[in-house]
């Protein structure tokens, strides 16, 4: 059981990975949390504080999960990793009683409700979180307060030229949100005719979504609405990968007061 006295023990798994490193960094920097473990295939045997660039924590990097949270006795596990090994991972965590903090992307639906199920049956909580970014998640949610009162919408995001999927999740779970609250409507004009196909970007239930990819750019989206005489703009750029951790560290926090698996970082925001 965690108690406020006690500092959480925190399992990273993926510790050598470009989230996994901003992760060991968070929980070796905060006061109430404790690196019991760190997981990585191609790193094991290292220092994990040294495999994020600080100085060496005393935690080697282990290439056997199920070992390494057993031994360490942790209590809740963050994932970053990819998504050919998340589903075992996690699997492995609820079967050792570890929460799952989950930030890898790729589980279909149909694997969230098997995890969910097994969590309940374990009597334990997880969340699965496609975007951990406060920021992101408050811009989605500032876009669906907008969209009931300005129904004329487009999305433009921004992503380096190295995406593979377009548009972004983010951008898709964006028109989700505006779509709970706007009625369908087809926007433009009826007669409107693209003279290079895809000017005018992608549909999604009668508004466009557009997505730019260059080099240099990590993560922006801007949400605009255009009503007559104003428009409205909601914008959220992300510079760098430490910006998903405060969302990491309330994560870890309350995934304790759940049980089952929690989809989406919004339901833990107030
Ligand atoms: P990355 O740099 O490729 O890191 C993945 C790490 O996991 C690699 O070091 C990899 O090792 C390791 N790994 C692979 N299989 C493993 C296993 N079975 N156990 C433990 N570690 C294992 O990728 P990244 O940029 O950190 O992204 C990781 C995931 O997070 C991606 O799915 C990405 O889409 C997602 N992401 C989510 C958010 C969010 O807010 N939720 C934000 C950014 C990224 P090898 O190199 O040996 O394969």
């Amino acid at each position: 059981m965690m108690s406020n006295h006690e500092r959480i023990r925190v399992a990273v798994s993926g510790a050598g990975g470009r989230m996994g490193r901003e992760v060991v960094k968070m929980v070796l920097g905060n006061a109430d949390f404790e690196l019991a473990a760190a997981i990585d295939p191609t790193q094991a045997g290292r220092d994990a504080g040294e495999t994020a660039g600080l100085k060496p924590c005393g935690v080697t990097v282990s290439d056997d999960l199920e070992l390494a949270l057993v031994e360490s006795r942790a209590e809740v596990m963050v994932d970053f990793t990819t998504p050919q090994s998340v589903l075992e991972n996690v699997k492995t965590a609820i079967r050792h009683g570890v929460r799952p903090v989950v930030g890898t992307t790729g589980l279909s639906p149909a694997e969230i409700d098997e995890l969910d199920k097994l969590c309940r049956e374990r009597g334990i909580g997880g969340i699965i979180a496609p975007n951990f970014s406060i920021g992101a998640i408050l811009m989605m949610k500032f876009a669906k307060q907008a969209a009931k009162y300005f129904p004329h919408v487009e999305i433009i995001e921004y992503h380096g030229d190295q995406k593979l999927d377009a548009p972004s999740g983010t951008a898709i779970k964006t028109a989700e949100f505006i779509s709970e609250v706007r009625t369908e409507l087809r926007q433009g004009n009826p007669n409107e005719h693209e003279t290079i196909q895809g000017s005018r970007g992608g549909y999604y239930n009668g508004f466009r979504i557009h997505s730019v990819r260059l080099p240099g750019i990590f993560a922006q989206q801007e949400v605009i609405f255009g009503a007559f005489g104003q428009t409205l703009k909601i914008r959220h750029d992300s510079y760098d990968r430490a910006g998903y951790m405060p969302g990491v560290e309330v994560a870890v926090r309350k995934v304790s007061g759940v049980t089952g698996i929690v989809y989406g970082f919004e339901h833990f925001l107030d």
